[in-house]
């Protein structure tokens, strides 16, 4: 199936309220043009460096998310253009992204990345952390980054229950945050192999890769 053909059968089954996220590393821009043929406009990306590739020579109007883990000393480099980050999980990068912005004159949008998988190699904030973050005495300080939701990966298995009950607590998660951010809007969960569950807990916004684009190949 083609690229084309892979985005209308995903969109099928991917409700109106649900953003869907194009995640396009490792892929040329050929792949990512095909997509963008097709109609989409939101696309993720996991390293710094290539995205801001992608994005001086792909067309403008396309919506740029980080997905990845960053690292604050590449900030910098997207902070004209990013338009969703993904992956927030302290608050020292919270005030690098927001020195950042307030240098090109923008607010940029910013979801909290929570660990809610039984993994000790995903990144992400655990309930104390986050809190800590919301209550940070400097945080309403911070006038140029914008924390529109929450963002979480679950376990790599085949465990449906299990990945049914991370995507449910970061829902209530989400729901708490709420409560002190009234204006959140964005609950980012759901991947290739788990969309279907997370929207079913809540999800606002799936980020699908290799269901749209093929596997990925690492060099
Ligand atoms: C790669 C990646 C995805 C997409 O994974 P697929 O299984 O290819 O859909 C989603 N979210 C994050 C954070 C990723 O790094």
């Amino acid at each position: 199936m083609s690229i084309t053909e892979n985005l209308a059968s995903i969109k099928k089954t991917i409700p109106e309220r649900v953003t869907l996220v194009a995640v396009s590393k490792t892929k040329p821009n050929e792949a990512l043009l095909e997509a963008y043929e097709a109609g989409q406009r939101v696309f993720g990306e996991n390293k710094v460096q290539e995205m801001v590739q992608k994005w001086e020579t792909l067309p403008k109007d396309i919506q740029w998310h980080m997905i990845g883990h960053v690292q604050r000393n590449k900030v910098k480099y997207m902070a004209p253009f990013v338009s969703l980050i993904h992956g927030v999980d302290s608050f020292r990068l919270l005030k690098e992204i927001n020195k950042q912005a307030e240098k090109h004159d923008r607010v940029i949008d910013c979801l909290l990345q929570m660990h809610i998988a039984k993994e000790e190699t995903k990144f992400g904030l655990d309930d104390e952390e986050l809190k800590a973050l919301l209550t940070d005495s400097e945080f309403s300080n911070l006038k140029n980054v914008r924390i529109v939701g929450l963002m979480g990966m679950a376990t790599f298995t085949d465990n449906q229950d299990q990945i049914q009950s991370e995507f449910a607590y970061l829902k209530s998660k989400y729901d708490w945050v709420a409560k002190q951010l009234p204006e959140i809007n964005t609950l980012s969960m759901g991947m290739s192999g788990d969309y279907a569950i997370a929207i079913d807990e809540g999800s606002t916004m799936v980020r699908i890769g290799s269901s749209i684009f093929g596997s990925r190949q690492y060099t």
